[in-house]
């Protein structure tokens, strides 16, 4: 699991950061599910190396249009690129009506693979190797924090002392290496387990933007391998983060303290800290490492590998 930051600026690009965008390439089959489409992701996307058509899930947090105005943009060059690429999209309610009057009256055609889901607090998506869960955020219009979680998995299976049992190679071996007891021809019970090294632990990620401070972030931010949290202002600007309902680098560093994440990078940064400008972004990342030292300030095009935990 591989995060690609796309846009890190709050609100409004600036020549250094673009509006909110994040890849997460899932390289062990080929595939990258993006978090938010600010204007331009698809420019951005273009300066990677990543392609649209590894796209199959847009994961949406909430309908402020520096989230969501490269959507339109980005499904129409996925439409044209004729491929019958199944993407499926997810996002609050008023994501499809915001979807299907952009491209009605723009007369867009949008791919027949397109399939727009409402979410709800809890599971979005699972499959045999992730999942992903949401939970409803701290906002001034309804957003949705997320959370992929890579499934764990049976340790390596002992192919040696399976010979030295005697166990017949095939079929027994797969049920085996899930973990299961299978009695043997000859009467003997294996546990499976016993063949198994210790559980290969899935990998998380957390994606939590636009809130204040919340309970929800914490917890769907539980032992995150990384957690990408907004920090739109530094902590002297905590009555504006109030007034609009964002962070500072300080409450995002809490959460992260508060969820024992291993990782955070704090993203959506207020125009207000770009060079040239009083305030240093320097001190957003020194406040937030104060409490969670762990912490890297995301730039554009900056990628994160998540790396698994082994303990
Ligand atoms: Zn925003
Ligand atoms: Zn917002």
């Amino acid at each position: 699991m591989r995060v690609t930051f796309l846009g890190t600026s709050a609100g409004v690009p600036t020549r250094a950061r673009n509006v909110s965008a994040v890849a997460l390439r899932l390289p062990q089959r080929g595939e990258v599910w993006l978090f938010d489409c600010g204007e331009a992701t698809q420019h951005q996307i273009q300066r990677t190396d990543l392609r649209l058509g590894q796209i199959t899930r847009v994961f949406i947090t909430h309908l402020h249009g520096d989230h969501v105005f490269g959507l339109l943009g980005l499904l129409a060059s996925i439409g044209l690129a004729g491929a019958a690429q199944p993407v499926e999209l997810y996002g609050p309610a008023g994501l499809k009506d915001f979807v299907h009057s952009a491209a009605r009256t723009t007369r867009t055609t949008l791919g027949e693979g397109l399939n727009i889901n409402t979410v709800r607090a809890g599971l979005v998506y699972e499959d045999a190797e992730f999942t992903v869960s949401c939970l409803p955020l701290r906002h001034r219009l309804q957003s949705f924090g997320y959370r992929v979680q890579e499934r764990d998995r049976t340790g390596r299976f002992d192919v040696e002392r399976a010979a030295e049992l005697g166990i017949p190679a095939g079929p027994l071996y797969g049920r085996l290496k899930r973990g299961e007891a299978v009695t043997l021809p000859d009467g003997r019970t294996v546990e499976g387990r016993t063949l198994c090294g210790p559980d290969i632990r899935g990998r998380s990620v957390v994606y939590c933007t636009d809130t204040t401070y919340c309970e929800n972030s914490v917890e769907l931010s539980r032992g995150a391998d990384l957690l990408i949290h907004e920090a739109t202002f530094v902590d002297e600007d905590a009555h504006l983060a109030r007034q609009s309902t964002h962070s500072t680098a300080g409450d995002a560093a809490r959460v992260a303290r508060e969820a024992g994440a291993r990782r955070l990078a704090v993203t959506h940064v207020s125009p207000r800290y770009a060079p040239g400008n009083p305030v240093e972004i320097s001190a957003l990342l020194r406040q937030a490492r104060a409490v969670f030292p762990a912490t890297t300030l995301a730039e554009d095009f900056m990628t994160i590998e998540v790396e698994r935990k082994w303990d």
